[in-house]
């Protein structure tokens, strides 16, 4: 492949030169040459161009088979061997039949699944009242946490090319895919907004001094959800549309392991300023997927369910989804003492190392605070930092 990348870049060369010469005075024989040389240059160019871009195909390929190297750190094992790393809080005690989120929905009327499931199918919800002000109040909250650290909001497109799905590490076209693919055309709906923001900066090198990119990013996620079931595939737990705010990093290679702490310390203090008992932990080596290097899971108690949930996931993917999506850096050192200046002596460009964290996946924070905040009336208590987004209601109560 370097080979001909080298043999390309030679002819194109070769052709700048032809060109070049073109421009001065000429004898017609010597100028009828250079034309010849040139077409023939051009079409040797084509056929190179088209033979290398096969090879970079290929290459793709079988790269987007394999799975990023994992930190030695990992846990090695399946879901059972994942480690925890912090737990903070403790189940709150009910001194009175609870019910799960579900049912203080129906009776709160602040969901509809019968009518979407009408609509749309299955595993599709409506919000009504006070739960469409604590979804817009959640994400609004959220963002303007998160942006105090420093993190650019976006909002995104929610449906891209499946080529920008493949290079972030998931499969759009695979047997067991999670991925809507819109027939009759090479594009998919997102199942989350890390593959838009990664796609932003696709085929670019970035300068040092413009990273860390700290990204905040609003989006609906959609998901097949193939194969799931059970008691948590009701009611909000597992849907096939949800909205999220993630937050995206680009940074050098040697800062991406501190950031993923930075990101995971940014999740911890979002959950305990809900109130929310949670525990965070490493995930071993059998639930990495893909592009993750590590991945911290944070999963709260969930009284309706009388176990933990999985509410967030923070994946260090170093350079998996940047070599692919051609993300790079040029290093700023500075040239050396009487070197020429020009691009030969320019440092060599380097990937950058990508991460996500989920900062609030809505409806799994829903199941959160309706059931941890019931109280014997039937009524739910707002979390206090989320009320001033929630023009000030401090207790969802049945309607009258
Ligand atoms: P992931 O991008 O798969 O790491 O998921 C991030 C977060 O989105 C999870 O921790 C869940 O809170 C939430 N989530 C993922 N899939 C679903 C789903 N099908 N329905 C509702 N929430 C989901």
């Amino acid at each position: 492949m370097v080979t001909l990348q080298k043999e390309v870049e030679g002819i194109r060369e070769e052709r700048n030169n032809v060109a070049k010469k073109m421009k001065g005075k000429l004898e017609p024989s010597e100028r009828e040459r250079l034309v010849e040389e040139g077409k023939n240059l051009k079409e040797s160019l084509v056929t190179l161009e088209e033979d290398l871009m096969k090879l970079q195909d290929e290459l793709q390929h079988v790269a987007r088979s394999i799975p990023n190297m994992t930190h030695p750190d990992v846990p090695v094992g399946g879901e059972d061997s994942s480690a925890i790393r912090n737990e903070v809080g403790s189940p709150r005690e009910f001194s009175f039949p609870i019910k799960d989120h579900l049912q203080l929905g129906k009776d709160l009327d602040l969901m509809d699944f019968d009518s979407a499931a009408e609509v749309s199918g299955s595993k599709f919800f409506y919000l009504k009242n006070e739960a469409v002000l604590l979804e817009m109040a959640l994400l609004n909250w959220t963002l303007s946490e998160v942006m105090k650290k420093g993190f650019t909001p976006l909002t995104t497109p929610e449906i891209v090319r499946s080529s920008i799905v493949e290079k972030c590490g998931f499969q759009p076209r695979g047997d067991n895919t999670q991925v809507y693919s819109i027939d009759g055309t090479d594009q998919c709906l997102i199942g989350t907004a890390e593959i838009p923001v990664g796609g932003i900066h696709m085929d670019s090198i970035l300068l040092e001094s413009a990273l860390p990119l700290k990204y905040i990013a609003f989006s609906h996620c959609f998901r097949t959800e193939a194969g799931a079931a059970g008691a948590a595939a009701k009611g909000l737990y597992r849907v096939h549309q949800f909205s999220k705010a993630e937050m995206f990093v680009l940074c050098r290679p040697e800062d991406s392991e501190s950031f993923h702490n930075e990101l995971i310390q940014i999740e911890e203090d979002l959950f305990t300023s809900l109130g929310l008992h949670f525990k965070t932990l490493d995930m071993a080596t059998a639930d990495l997927g893909a592009p993750a290097y590590r991945k911290f899971d944070i999963e709260a108690w969930m009284p309706g369910l009388g176990r933990f949930g999985e509410i967030s996931s923070a994946s260090n993917c170093t350079d998996y989804q940047s070599r692919r999506l051609g993300i790079r850096f040029r290093p700023s050192e500075p040239l050396q003492t009487g070197s020429k200046k020009g691009k030969a002596n320019l440092p060599s460009t380097k990937f950058v190392h990508t991460l996500n964290a989920t900062a609030c996946a809505v409806p799994r924070m829903m199941v959160c605070l309706l059931e941890n905040y019931q109280q014997e009336d039937g009524s739910v208590v707002v979390p206090e930092t989320l009320r001033p987004f929630m023009g000030g209601i401090e207790v969802i109560k049945p309607k009258l």
